[in-house]
């Protein structure tokens, strides 16, 4: 205790140092430790100063070209997102208002997913679609375990049945809750499962079947309405109630505006949750998914916990406690600024942007098309097999700044290298004119270096000089 105070004492002119404005370049001789905390701060400015050049070396989040997560945001909701940053959403009893607002939500994702007019939706905000998809899917194990339970039936393993395209939070799902995964594979001619593959994997243990709309891997769209079919006729058949948690991570916000007639949501039968990701085309930055019941029955009572918390009860439903208010908020501020015509007139113009892409790609010769422009998302391959790979072609085209990913297909399709572009609302007509130009470019110039590579080369006896 006494060597601290003497040290603090000595530091005094120290301090005043840390009070005066300073710029990390002209302060910072030697570098920060970067492990450890340091002994003593730093002022504001040269820290600020020093963090934002650090991340400078980060790509710039406007050319992720493979990302579906929002990267800007109107300046007035960005206020509200500051203003609101420190406001903790668990605490209701405190924040009153913004509990109502995120009601508010619930109701107007309840409406948008079209569920019944009988039926009493519920719903809550998450951190982002995986933890939406978690606690639907435990919520229908839950659902199965009781049903069994009630029938005196024996609690064997549960199954759920879901493609190798879907998001890996959806293998969490199996290992972490500890269900069996069936996971169907996709195939060279066919990139989402069908009614057919989910048939013969169903059994009286099977809690839920994964439907997705909107694949990361190619943006297909699953064929909801046939595996909603087969298990109304399963449920007739064998009597067993089986639901569908539909993942609309991305088509959430993009098929009720653009395409309202497509029956996928909770017109459907056994369509019992839904998510959607807020940070994709819900257009507001990362941190925000959103989980909804088309009824109170399809989340069991035992999963809710009343938390007696600064002054109130309040229902929880999620996997973590705190978080903030912000992104709920910038949420509620898009759905009132945008309205239906809003979201439509964004997603119309990704849409018409992603044609507009792959058109080009495609009559460049050189590229091949596996998305179907459902969703504004482009997935696209080289036409004929390359001495370069996709991968080289990423690495090329980051020279020019351009993030655009290439990976591998899942199984049974895994040998197929692509790349994906989502087309999010900052991606403009001319960004798409420039992109098409380089990646042409990086890959005429891959073909050429190869090209000349294999030709062979006549040894120069003369003017060769070693280095
Ligand atoms: C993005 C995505 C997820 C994961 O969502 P997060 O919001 O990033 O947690 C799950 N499924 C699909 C289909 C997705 O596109």
């Amino acid at each position: 205790m006494i060597s601290s105070r003497v040290k603090l004492d000595a530091d005094i002119s120290n301090t005043e140092e840390i009070l005066s404005p300073t710029y990390s370049l002209r302060y910072f001789t030697e570098g920060i430790p970067k492990y450890k905390i340091p002994d003593d701060g730093m002022p504001a400015n040269a820290t600020y100063q020093l963090v934002r050049d650090e991340l400078n070396l980060d790509g710039n989040a406007a050319f992720d070209l493979g990302s579906f997560t929002t990267t800007w945001m109107e300046p007035e909701v960005e206020k509200l997102i500051l203003e609101n940053l420190g406001k903790n959403f668990v605490d209701r009893f405190e924040y009153p208002q913004t509990t109502e607002i995120h009601q508010r939500i619930v109701n107007m994702l309840g409406h948008l997913f079209n569920a019944p007019e009988q039926a009493e939706f519920c719903g809550t905000a998450t951190i982002g679609s995986s933890e939406a998809i978690h606690l639907g899917l435990l919520a229908h194990k839950w659902t199965w375990k009781k049903r069994r339970i009630k029938e005196d039936k024996s609690l064997s393993t549960p199954n759920i049945i879901f493609g190798a395209d879907a998001h890996v939070c959806w293998d969490k799902f199996a290992k972490y809750f500890e269900v069996e995964p069936r996971i169907i594979p996709i195939e060279k001619n066919r990139f989402f499962i069908d009614a057919e593959s989910v048939r013969q994997r169903i059994d009286e243990n099977t809690i839920c079947v994964g439907v997705i709309m909107g694949t990361t891997f190619t943006g297909a769209c699953e064929p909801v309405k046939e595996i909603n079919d087969l298990l109304v006729q399963v449920a007739q058949e064998k009597g067993w109630y089986i639901p569908i948690h539909v993942d609309a991570a991305s088509a959430g916000f993009v098929l009720p505006f653009v395409n309202p007639e497509l029956e996928w949501d909770f017109r459907l039968s056994h369509v019992r949750s839904i998510n959607v990701s807020g940070h994709k085309f819900g257009l507001v930055y990362p941190g925000l998914g959103w989980l909804i019941f088309k009824d109170k029955s399809d989340l069991p009572g035992d999963l809710i916990f009343y938390v007696n918390y600064l002054g109130d009860t309040m229902p929880t439903f999620t996997l973590n406690f705190s978080r903030s208010s912000d992104m709920i908020l910038a949420q509620y501020y898009n759905l009132l600024r945008l309205g239906h015509s809003g979201y439509r007139r964004i997603i119309n113009n990704c849409l018409e942007n992603a044609k507009y892409l792959s058109n080009r790609l495609v009559e460049s010769g050189r590229f091949e098309l596996l998305s179907n422009l459902e969703l504004p998302i482009v997935t696209f391959k080289f036409k004929e097999a390359k001495d370069f790979t996709p991968f080289q072609l990423a690495r090329k085209l980051r020279e020019r700044g351009w993030m655009l990913p290439a990976y591998n297909l899942p199984n049974n399709a895994s040998d197929l290298t692509v790349m994906r572009v989502v087309i999010r609302e900052t991606f403009s007509r001319d960004m798409a004119e420039s992109l098409c130009s380089d990646i042409i470019n990086a890959y005429d110039t891959l073909d050429n270096t190869k090209k000349k590579q294999l030709q062979p080369t006549i040894s120069p006896r003369r003017g060769h000089y070693a280095t």
